[in-house]
């Protein structure tokens, strides 16, 4: 038994009186403002949650830094315990294997609170594990994650990027570490597509599987036109197109090491493209200018509000990157468009959506709503995991 799970080892916190309601949610979250009182070790990363009559509510992770002061695991008398947090992560890997196959190698095998696992993600990238651990609970039980992958994937390297901004907060190393033989690439296949995977040098964990169905329908809706590709990163939504029979394709990537990332995944392919390193605020400007037009636009920005003071900013953001990507749009076009910002609401985009259609001066449908795929569950109690919301539209001019 993990030591941090016996009884002596656990912070005792008592819920404040009037936010029985945060309990009762089973919001995993439980911020430091709904807790009245703690007592116990210091040095806890596991605390239970009374009420004033010390019956218990809730366990999980504690955090003496972090506002989220405790990350609920359990609630009620369930047990908190090394064997409950094993069989969650056999569960979640398990749920994953229909999803792996000989034309598809890489999928995200936890995602954290949508499977009861608040701090921990994994990727799988073919023979590569990429864990990012966001708590010190998290941190001090990573032997039972680690003896679970290599009980349940055994890949040749676990690779641990300890790069999130919380574990900082959290004091924990900011080195990366690996575990197993070799370098930290690999090469995946995805829908039968080839993308090399380097999580050492990458954006979050190397490669987004989120958006793995939204570019499946990008493929389904190229053949036979122009594509722009806005924010291409590593050019996958590109590499979907020219699989689909598209005839020309664009990448525009402010990154010079995104866009030679994409340029080697389109050799991987056997697919051409033209790549540009530009802002794409200004290179839609130019092309709009310049009267080009795409039977195809896809708009995958970063997260514009990382924080929540930052949504009005932001959306001005995705309203001028949408409006400028509608003009470009050729009579019948269509227009796959994401916001990742966890901040931005559905409802929100939509807005924008909306906005930037009035005044880009085009008819404009939506086609369908778009969402992670399905290896990124979202729990029903924690709706802040949906943070990547998109839009089929088509110009039905
Ligand atoms: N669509 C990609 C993910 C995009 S990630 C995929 O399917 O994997 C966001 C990308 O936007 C990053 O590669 C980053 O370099 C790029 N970026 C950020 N700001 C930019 C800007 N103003 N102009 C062009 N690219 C930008």
């Amino acid at each position: 038994m993990h030591e941090i799970f016996d009884l002596k080892n656990r912070k005792r916190l008592v819920l404040k009186r009037g936010k029985e309601r945060v309990v009762a949610n089973r919001h995993p979250w439980i911020f430091a403002g709904a807790i009245g009182s703690e007592s116990g070790p210091a040095e806890a990363a596991v605390g239970d949650l009374f009420d004033g009559n010390g019956q218990r509510l809730a366990s999980g992770f504690y955090s003496p830094q972090s506002e989220i002061r405790l990350r609920a695991l359990t609630f009620g008398e369930e047990e908190l315990s090394e064997e409950l947090i094993a069989a969650r992560i056999d569960r979640a890997i398990e749920r994953r294997r229909p999803m792996l196959n000989a034309t598809t190698n890489a999928a995200r095998v936890i995602n954290a609170e949508g499977d009861d696992l608040s701090g921990l993600v994994i990727d799988l990238y073919n023979d590569i594990a990429v864990v990012e651990v966001a708590n010190a609970g998290i941190e001090r039980v990573k032997s039972i994650v680690l003896d679970a992958i290599h009980r349940q994937i055994k890949p040749r390297l676990v690779y641990l990027s300890n790069d999130l901004p919380a574990r900082r907060l959290e004091e924990l190393t900011t080195e990366p570490e690996a575990i197993g033989e070799g370098p930290p690439a690999t090469t995946i296949v995805e829908n039968g597509l080839k993308f090399e995977v380097d999580p050492a040098s990458g954006q979050k964990t190397g490669f987004f599987l989120d958006q793995r169905d939204n570019r499946s329908l990008a493929r389904s809706l190229a053949s036979g036109k122009r594509v722009l590709n806005l924010f291409s990163y590593t050019g996958a939504f590109g590499v979907y197109a020219a699989a689909g029979g598209a005839t020309e394709i664009e990448n525009v990537d402010g990154s010079e090491v995104a866009i030679e990332q994409a340029r080697r995944n389109h050799d991987l392919n056997g697919s051409t493209a033209n790549f540009v390193v530009a802002d794409a605020f200004a290179h839609v400007r130019q092309l709009a200018a310049a009267n080009q037009r795409y039977g195809l636009v896809v708009c995958d920005p970063p997260a514009f509000a990382k924080r929540r003071v930052e949504v009005e900013r932001a959306a001005r953001g995705y309203k001028d990157i949408n409006l400028y990507a509608m003009r470009l749009l050729e009579p019948g076009a269509a227009m796959l468009t994401f916001s990742c910002s966890g901040h931005m609401s559905l409802d929100l985009f939509q807005k924008v959506i909306f906005a930037a259609a009035l005044d880009a001066g085009r008819r404009i449908s939506f086609v369908r709503r778009l969402t992670a795929a399905p290896d990124h569950p979202v729990s029903i109690y924690c709706p802040e995991g949906e943070y990547l919301k998109g839009f089929l539209l088509r110009l039905t001019e």
